[in-house]
């Protein structure tokens, strides 16, 4: 692994976090110990390799978990971010013949928008910056006709009666664990008569993985990213078991991070693929690690809990509770609205999820409130009492 040699080199001799770090003695990579949002937060500068003057661009991230992260690029990490993205839009299909809507928001300090414009535009496609406004995505797309668009799940849900070949998914999953398209994969491939493709990406990684049309899980880029799933321990989980994504992006100049731990969960498969490729796969990803759930001896997260409900006929809207009962399991309540009996809804859960939590039927308003609390930006289906 050259790349690799080479990225955890440059970090050694030119980040004054990892020079700290090691003590002016290099590990072998397995032994370089992981870093996190928390420790990126805290010692942004610390992990700032060049002078100001060679950086180009300066993003943040959402900020949905903890404060948000200054990440700072160079002319160099643009081009790779670039190169990252165009290997993506490649991987799904997509070429110079391709129009492409960005129906994302291409401002407010944020990498993606940025990184699918560049990217695209490397690969030689005509572009349309939208942005997640609707009311403008049906105007153009009726008007354009484009090939492809890249979106928000639940932007490209408020929409009906337009229609595109391929629609890239970005944010919020499309995919089951098995692979299979989860309901608002399905509302997304009926709705727009298109084909889903669901895409990963990470600020602080400038990189992404993006699903070729077989839709077994986003291929790594290996030329650009080294990936491990790691378990609690930080030890590695066999392929195909799910652990936390860790990654180390190569040739990043300005803020080149070893062995990052993302807070996403999936799994990885090795097995070639039906495209041809015979990249790493990283399958959909199950939820942050911090919403594990400890359930009577095993875990789960929500996202498994959300798929059985928003697939269950009677469910009209509903929302998950967790609760801390004792070291050894959380109490788990699933707050339902609709026509659905409690016996075939804990059935549907038990089959489905291999879980039995408290079902509570509830009033709308009840649901809706616990769904958007004031000050919300965002639904939510997972309230975390713990
Ligand atoms: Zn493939």
């Amino acid at each position: 692994m050259v790349e690799l040699e080479k990225t955890l080199q440059y970090a050694a001799e030119r980040s004054p976090y990892y020079r700290q770090l090691f003590g002016g003695r290099v590990p072998a990579f397995t032994n370089v110990p992981t870093t996190d949002k928390k420790i990126l937060s805290e010692r942004t500068a610390d992990f700032l390799c060049v002078p100001s003057e060679k950086l180009a661009e300066i993003v943040t991230t959402s900020g949905t978990t903890g404060a948000p992260i200054i990440y700072r690029l160079t002319a160099a990490d643009l081009d790779r971010l670039a190169e990252n993205e165009r290997q993506s839009f490649e991987c799904a299909g997509l070429s110079a013949a391709d129009t492409v809507v960005l129906a994302v928001t291409l401002d407010r300090g944020f990498i993606a928008g940025l990184a699918y414009w560049l990217g695209l535009q490397k690969l030689g496609c005509r572009v349309v910056r939208v942005g997640p406004t609707p009311a403008l995505i049906t105007a153009l797309v009726e008007q354009l006709h484009p090939t492809a668009i890249v979106a928000v799940p639940s932007t490209l849900r408020l929409l009906t009666g337009l229609t595109v070949a391929k629609a890239i998914c970005i944010g919020e999953p499309v995919r089951n664990r098995d692979f299979s398209l989860n309901a608002a994969g399905q509302a997304i491939a009926t709705g727009w008569n298109a084909q889903v493709f669901s895409t990963y990406g990470v600020t602080e990684l400038a990189s992404s993985l993006c699903e070729c049309p077989a839709g077994n899980g986003g291929h790594l880029h290996e030329d650009l990213l080294h990936l491990e799933i790691l378990d609690d321990a930080g030890q590695r989980v066999p392929d195909g078991e799910v652990g936390e994504v860790v990654a180390t992006p190569f040739g990043v100049e300005a803020m080149p991070l070893l062995r990052y731990r993302t807070g996403d969960c999936a799994a990885v498969f090795r097995e070639p693929c039906a495209c041809g490729r015979t990249s790493l796969r990283l399958g959909p990803i199950v939820g942050r690690k911090n919403q594990k759930l400890k359930f009577r001896g095993t875990t789960l997260f929500p996202s498994a809990l959300q798929g059985v409900l928003e697939t269950t006929a009677g469910v009209d809207t509903f929302v998950i509770i967790a609760r801390r009962q004792d070291e050894l399991s959380d109490a788990v309540e699933v707050v339902v609205h609709g026509s659905v009996a409690d016996p075939a809804l804990r059935d549907a859960l038990q089959g489905r999820a291999k879980c039995a939590p408290q079902i509570r039927h509830a009033p709308r308003e009840e649901i809706e409130a616990l769904q958007m609390p004031a000050n919300a930006r965002k639904r939510r289906y997972f309230v975390d009492l713990r």
